[in-house]
């Protein structure tokens, strides 16, 4: 008994920290760490290795039919991950109650059922789509509206091929949904859905719920339920409670035996006292709570800089930038931070774009510079790619009237700075792209910190917090 225990434990733990590795690896925290790496070699390098068996093998029959599987739980919308997360809740808490739930105190018996339907009512209004979460033709303005460009992650006059609209400030196009998607979060498999502007709160309050719940379900089970009857029994062998890792001034190598011994005694003891259903489910809650804690930690730091995961992920590009060296930073004068959150007419912007308040570029070159904008935003999406050296001159392919709102007007934070990377590591120079128009040419500094760089998205915690609610 006592190895099928220890290696119950272990498995339980190894698969943890997997689950945890698969699912949470590729957040930019974790690039460049052990963490980073494991997610990469189950991902990228491990498949491609059986890949390559595979074809060597069978002429890569087993990895076409397993990539069509695979593609279908990752990249399209299915109910899957809802079903088994609901199921494995549902289940877990009927095996714990059905023998537990008369013994408790009246308080908890109060308590359970105000807080067991919660993660249930989160997850269906984090999987809906709600009205403010999709950018649509019939939002597009509010949408755009609603936030600044603050020319660095975000710029102005970018189209969504697929949708056919300019790309609001923090939006990103979902293959997977099918639509642009309002201060995009991220894609989540978890509730089927893109976490946008309006349920991005719910998501928040379903990993609080979860990690609530799955807490105070090891609680009950372990702690309310099992300890004091498995304690009980303990008195009638001449055997302290729990002895080994307490037991006074052993040395240590015999404390672990003696806790290892213990610890299995509890487990056969927990079993005979409240079967393998409220140990199993004690246990599973008990390994499991840190993973959705730890997720709303990770998005309770995301709130508090003011920041989407897509965010996160284009600053991290750039820190990455930075450290090559080739990125400068530039201050726009004071005139231009206007302009930035403007919409002119594409057609309009090489001849009235001085009557909308838009800054021409230093040699007064306007026209060029227009199209070579439309030819850089339609290619951009990150910093990377960014080479402004080969922009060509080519007329756009998607012909939709720019919105005329003023975007941001009520943000409290307007730009100040534009972040650019030079292919050669040489100074910016003229002529600029149009996402450059507005700089003060004697400002280009070479950045090698994001420390420098304004996030205008963030407008402190209470007040970041307060726009998430708001949805
Ligand atoms: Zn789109
Ligand atoms: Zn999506």
């Amino acid at each position: 008994m006592e190895p099928l225990l220890r290696h119950i434990v272990i498995a339980v733990l190894v698969l943890s920290f997997l689950v945890f590795t698969v699912f949470f690896g590729r957040l930019p925290v974790f690039r460049k760490t052990p963490i980073g790496f494991l997610h990469r070699l189950i991902w990228q390098y491990f498949p491609a290795l059986l890949r390559r068996i595979d074809s060597a093998v069978t002429g890569g029959r087993i990895y076409r039919y397993s990539s069509r599987t695979w593609n279908y739980l990752l990249y399209e919308k299915h109910p899957l991950v809802i079903i088994f997360f609901l199921g494995l809740l549902t289940i877990s808490s009927t095996l714990l109650l059905f023998q537990t739930y008369t013994t408790f105190a009246a308080w908890h018996r109060l308590l359970i059922p105000l807080l067991l339907p919660l993660p249930y009512g989160f997850t269906y209004l984090s999987s809906r789509t709600l009205p403010n979460t999709v950018v649509t033709h019939s939002n597009h303005s509010a949408q755009v509206a609603a936030y600044p460009y603050d020319r660095i992650l975000f710029h102005p006059n970018i189209f969504c091929r697929t949708c056919r609209l300019p790309k609001p400030a923090r939006s990103k196009h979902c293959s997977i949904c099918g639509t642009c998607v309002a201060r995009a979060d991220h894609h989540c498999i978890w509730v089927n859905n893109c976490l946008g502007r309006e349920n991005y709160r719910w998501f928040l309050a379903l990993l609080a719920s979860t990690a609530v719940l799955l807490l105070y379900g090891a609680y009950l089970a372990l702690i309310v339920y099992l300890y004091p009857r498995v304690h009980d029994r303990f008195t009638h062998y001449d055997h302290a409670f729990p002895a080994g890792l307490l037991s006074a001034w052993a040395p240590w190598p015999l404390r672990l035996k003696g806790f290892r011994e213990d610890l299995n005694t509890v487990m056969v003891e927990s079993i005979a006292v409240g079967g393998i259903s409220v140990l199993g489910v004690g246990l599973l809650a008990a390994m499991t709570w840190p993973l959705p804690l730890g997720l709303l930690a990770y998005h309770v730091y995301l709130v508090w800089a003011g920041m989407t995961t897509n965010e996160a992920n284009k600053w991290a590009d750039w820190r990455d930038q930075m450290r090559e060296g080739n990125v400068y930073i530039g201050r726009l004068r004071p005139s231009s931070q206007y302009s930035s959150t403007c919409h002119a007419p594409a057609s309009s912007r090489g001849g009235s774009g001085a009557e909308l308040g838009w800054s021409m570029s230093p040699n007064g070159d306007a026209t060029s510079n227009s199209t070579m904008g439309r030819r850089a935003a339609s290619n951009r999406s990150t910093p990377t790619e960014k080479n402004w050296d080969d922009y060509t001159p080519e007329p756009p392919e998607i012909k939709y009237p720019y919105s005329t709102v003023v975007g941001g007007e009520m943000w409290p934070l307007a730009p100040r700075q534009v972040l650019v990377r030079t292919e050669n590591g040489e100074l910016p120079r003229d002529p600029l792209p149009p996402e450059l128009e507005g700089v003060d040419p004697e400002s280009w500094e070479r950045c090698h910190s994001l420390e420098t760089v304004d996030n205008v998205y963030d407008l402190g915690f209470a007040d970041n917090l307060r726009e998430i609610l708001k949805g």
